[in-house]
């Protein structure tokens, strides 16, 4: 016998469209779309409060919707290969470390992170981080977002700022993005700034994450500042609640 199509209550689904502009602006039939994949999430992936965090069901919800909303037109596919959300209270540190291989040199330092995205385990998200894009939609940050963009990028096995797409996308896009992300750091290097955060001058991948945060909670800046990355984005993930 098949499993039962797990489900989010009507009232439940009016909360999360309520709490979250990106998904209360969506069009039915893309809410319904969402509300189903929210349903397959919260009946396959675990949800786990960290510290001194605890989450109702309503912020599960909340989650899960934003986890889901990139792979809107990806497909629930799109979140293989991983099992476990952790959420932190807030921003938490991570101990980084690099061996400079040519001087012989270790380097240790502290990060402290929104979020973050294992190339072989969970996603993690810091609540508070949650809630202030939450609270300001439209201010061209979603770290949910951010992080299921970096698992996408990682579904055909390297994290350069390239999610699986058909060959010949992948090709225009791998073109694009990266003639977008030299410009970037040229514009960067030059402190010529254009309204979208520097951190994704940080690397292709980063480039792909922050981008992403962009065409769901501010379309139209991103569009102005790299249209080319815009058009691919809007394909990718569907059109911006905020377009
Ligand atoms: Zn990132």
């Amino acid at each position: 016998m098949a499993a039962p199509t797990p489900q989010l209550g009507d009232a439940e689904w009016r909360h999360v469209c309520a709490d979250v502009a990106l998904v209360g602006r969506l069009d039915a039939e893309r809410q319904a779309r969402l509300r189903a994949l929210a349903a397959r999430f919260l009946a396959t992936k675990t949800v786990t409060a960290a510290g001194a965090l605890t989450l109702d069901a309503r912020q599960r919800h909340v989650l899960a919707a934003l986890c889901c909303l990139p792979v809107l037109e990806f497909g629930f596919d799109g979140l293989r290969g991983w099992s476990q959300l952790i959420v932190y209270p807030d921003a938490f540190r991570v101990n980084r470390s690099h061996h400079d291989d040519a001087t012989g040199v270790l380097t240790e330092w502290e990060d402290e992170l929104a979020g973050e995205a294992w190339s072989d385990g969970p996603l993690i998200l810091s609540w508070r981080d949650v809630e202030g894009d939450l609270d300001d939609p439209e201010g061209g940050c979603c770290v949910a977002v951010h992080e299921v963009a970096h698992k996408l990028d990682l579904l055909d096995g390297v994290l350069d700022g390239t999610p699986l797409l058909p060959r010949d996308w992948q090709r225009a896009w791998a073109r694009d993005f990266q003639q977008a992300y030299d410009a970037f750091c040229a514009d960067v290097d030059a402190g010529d700034d254009r309204g979208i955060d520097a951190y994704a001058a940080e690397g292709p991948d980063e480039f792909f994450a922050v981008t992403s945060e962009y065409h769901f909670s501010a379309p139209a800046l991103l569009r102005g500042a790299m249209p080319a990355v815009a058009d691919h984005l809007h394909r990718f993930y569907g059109r911006s609640p905020f377009a």
